[in-house]
């Protein structure tokens, strides 16, 4: 069998975080001569379409199965597809509910798919898509928005049960890792460490769920390359019988300004002005602060943020994400006159920043970040130190990847996650005195500072090299893809 014969279906979470790799992954996985078909709602498709038109266009065997989100019978606004829409994340769990209703029109148009489907990978929070994968008798394959350190961290969590032993803010080194590594209650992802809301119980639920069904899949695809985290990817490997392939970093599989631009979002590489600043900034100066796409800080957080940045004296981007809140940053922003007092030397972009592009400029300094994966991988491709501010989900987990395992970060010192249903919270986590702090320990000159950005470059590279021609993560892409092959070819003769 040749692999123009194969044929993998991706099915993304429909949350940036997830679509913007998976999307990435579609285009990896494709220059290898597989048919891929991304399975995808009708905003969606628009948002990402010219990144995907391109790539089709360009002659890569991509295709986009539509299918209708049914919004308003889930109590959502029309036309929100997207997490990363919703109103307020209390929907979040009508949400997920809606989107499991994309099972039946899938399995009707299943047989129609032509080279016959060999794979579904699917985000692993869709739970339902293994059913699909089962009733056409095809590998269900998930992919995994996390790191291996994630993983290996909750599996180990999972057995050991630490997390009932210990109380809310004391250290507990976490068991069975390769490094001593420790972290509190508190800052443990929402499987261990769900918060007292009702929603939380209720979401609780669902997260047992999505966890139960995941152990059973075929393999896991990982945004992660083995120079990074070697000795977590090798342990986790060993505990799934081999099945772990980390074909990452998919970020640099964006090869023009203008894929790095529309990454997450159309819109003209004109529409930035922030980018025209850069220009104007000197090297390695700048601090690029954005806390991803679903973050909303409080406008009492986001003001000692954007205080903070002022008093370390560095030019900064910062990206407002007010959701909601959006009223309220706005008054003070505008009571406070925070914009014209930082004129010339710092930015505020409101709505979605072409994160990719803008990290890869060379005025870029540090990247203060919230540590999703995504962006702490883009981070590490970027070859930036970064200040971490973990927010929510496994970011505490990533924040060690890139503090202890890389060593590439100084925290600012959040102590817990935030819950993203918890759109009130009065509490202050990180002040600007914390903020400002961390910025100037990682742009300082010192032996420290330096051997951070030494260590930024050196995994700069790696992650180039991995994804390049017989490169770690090339290599484990056509090993998937060879397995896929032989699983496709048993199946025939069988
Ligand atoms: N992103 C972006 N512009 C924004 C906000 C986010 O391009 O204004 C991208 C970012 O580059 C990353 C993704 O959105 O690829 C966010 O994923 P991540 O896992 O970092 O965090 P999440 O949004 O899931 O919390």
């Amino acid at each position: 069998m040749m692999t123009s014969n194969l044929h993998f279906i991706i099915i993304p979470l429909m949350c940036p975080g997830h679509l913007i790799p998976m999307v990435d992954m579609a285009k990896l996985i494709a220059q290898q001569s597989v048919t891929v078909t991304i399975v995808i709602t009708p905003r969606n498709a628009e948002r990402f379409g010219s990144v995907l038109d391109r790539a089709i266009a360009s002659g890569l065997p991509i295709r986009i199965l539509k299918l209708k989100f049914p919004a308003s019978d889930f109590g959502l606004p029309g036309g929100c597809e997207s997490v990363d829409d919703l109103p307020t994340f209390n929907l979040s769990k009508n949400f997920f509910d809606a989107s499991a209703t994309l099972k039946q029109p899938l399995e009707e148009m299943f047989n129609e798919l032509k080279p016959k489907p060999s794979c579904i990978i699917s985000d692993k929070n869709l739970s339902w898509t293994s059913d699909v994968a089962e009733k056409f008798q095809i590998p269900w394959v998930i992919f995994d928005g996390m790191s291996c350190f994630t993983q290996l961290a909750t599996q180990y969590i999972c057995v050991s049960k630490v997390h009932e032993k210990v109380t809310d803010f004391d250290p507990f080194i976490l068991p069975g890792l390769p490094d001593e590594i420790s972290m509190t209650k508190s800052q443990l992802p929402g499987l261990f460490n769900p918060g007292n809301s009702a929603k939380a119980k209720e979401f609780k639920k669902v997260r047992e769920k999505i966890r139960e069904v995941e152990l059973g899949a075929y393999g896991s695809i990982v945004n992660s390359f083995e120079e990074l985290e070697t000795r977590y990817i090798d342990e986790y490997r060993k505990l799934k019988n081999g099945r772990v392939w980390c074909i990452g970093p998919f970020s640099n599989s964006n090869k023009n300004d203008l894929d790095k631009a529309q990454r997450g979002n159309n819109g003209s590489l004109n529409d930035h002005s922030c980018l025209k600043w850069l220009d104007s900034q000197n090297t390695r100066s700048v601090i690029y602060v954005c806390l991803g796409s679903l973050t909303r800080l409080t406008p009492l957080q986001f003001k000692e943020l954007a205080l903070g940045l002022e008093d370390s004296g560095y030019p900064f981007i910062l990206v407002v994400k007010g959701g909601g809140k959006t009223e309220d940053i706005e008054k003070w922003l505008a009571e406070d006159g925070f914009e014209s007092r930082v004129k010339g030397t710092g930015v505020l972009v409101r709505g979605w920043a072409p994160q990719v592009l803008i990290l890869s400029h060379r005025a870029m300094g540090a990247f203060l970040t919230h540590c999703g994966w995504n962006s702490t991988i883009e981070g590490v491709c970027a070859g930036l130190p970064m200040i971490t501010w973990p927010q929510f989900a496994e970011q505490f987990f990533n924040e060690r990847v890139v503090v202890q395992v890389a060593g590439t970060g100084v925290g600012v010192g959040a102590q817990r996650v935030m819950y993203l249903e918890e759109e009130d919270a009065v509490e202050i986590q990180v002040t600007k005195e914390d903020v400002c702090k961390a910025v100037r320990i990682v742009m300082d000159d010192g032996e420290e500072g330096e051997e951070r950005r030494k260590k930024a470059k050196y995994f700069k590279k790696m992650a180039e090299k991995a994804i390049e021609d017989g490169g770690s993560s090339h290599l484990n892409l056509k090993l998937f893809i060879e397995d896929i092959m032989l699983h496709t070819n048993k199946g025939l003769a069988g």
